[in-house]
């Protein structure tokens, strides 16, 4: 059986301020007073979605699903699987274990009043989970959740993992087992790079994504592609970022919804969950022993 089939497809749902860590971003303090695009962002995605016939995993944030309860109640109409991505999109060294688990516990219980059904999977903005939070896998069993999506293989600016497996794994903590479904990376330069989102997705010429799923796949892993509401819009307001993150951040607005339709039209996908529930039992013996 080839497990690297069918691939995982997730949106990170944020506003187009949500940038982390940076000079020339915003603080919640201004958030309220910004214009808000994610609603119409997100609508365009369930679009693109539908027509494709593929449902996906929403990582929505806390912040956002108080602000636009209607935007988790769509997701879920349309068969999405709801999940959190945090209350305030914080970077997780930014908090103490007590702090993150109240923040996890407002996002989850949120999520699961807007969506009507249970929250199963989290992920750490930036995927900011490293060795040195790696106290975070505690906080996450224990708050419930069943799957953690946090690990970058690779290196970004928040975070970085080193894990023996690439693909969908266990992780094994203090206080219980997740599963855990990380970044898609892929090496270049001696370097592992997520391809699948984000950045690099909108960067990335469509063949060589086309491909580097076509590659994960024939490893026995799936592809987990990653996308956010602001990365299919070109109009939205530009922050006054340092040039190299105001390069990252607006790079390839334009194609990134014909890239998605095309991925979308090449490969299956299916949510996390779709994903668990065909493959969970393949990995268990995937284990990392997280301390
Ligand atoms: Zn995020």
């Amino acid at each position: 059986m080839n497990i690297g089939l069918p691939n995982i497809l997730t949106v990170d749902v944020e506003e187009w301020f949500h940038i982390l860590e940076v000079e020339g971003g915003y603080t919640r303090e201004d958030w309220a007073g910004l214009e808000s695009r994610v609603e119409a962002n997100t609508d365009v995605l369930l679009d693109l979605f539908a027509a494709a016939g593929v449902r996906g995993t929403f990582f929505v944030v806390g912040w956002v699903a108080r602000q636009h309860p209607q935007v988790v109640r769509k997701i879920a109409a349309a068969g999405h699987e709801v999940a959190s991505h945090s209350y305030w999109h914080e970077v997780v060294a930014r908090h103490t274990p007590a702090s993150l688990a109240e923040d996890l516990g407002a996002s989850r219980k949120l999520l699961e009043d807007q969506a009507g059904r249970a929250v199963r999977g989290f992920r750490a903005p930036g995927g900011s989970i490293t060795p040195d939070t790696a106290w975070a896998f505690d906080v996450i069993a224990e708050a419930g959740f069943t799957y953690d999506a946090s690990v970058n293989p690779g290196h970004s600016s928040h975070g970085g993992f080193p894990t023996p497996y690439f693909g969908p794994h266990r992780i094994r903590c203090g206080s219980g087992t997740l599963y855990e479904i990380p970044w898609t990376t892929v090496g270049l330069a001696g370097r592992r790079v997520p391809f699948a989102g984000g950045g690099y997705l909108r960067l990335f010429p469509y063949p060589l994504i086309r491909n580097c799923v076509g590659s994960e796949n024939r490893h026995g892993r799936p592809a987990t592609v990653y996308v956010h509401p602001r990365e299919i819009d070109p109009e939205q307001p530009r922050m006054d970022l340092p040039w190299q993150r105001r390069f990252k951040y607006y790079v390839g607005l334009r194609s990134t919804a014909r890239k998605l339709s095309a991925l979308l039209r090449d490969h299956p996908f299916v949510p996390v969950e779709t994903w668990l529930e065909r493959h969970g039992p393949d990995v268990s013996d995937r284990v990392f022993e997280v301390q």
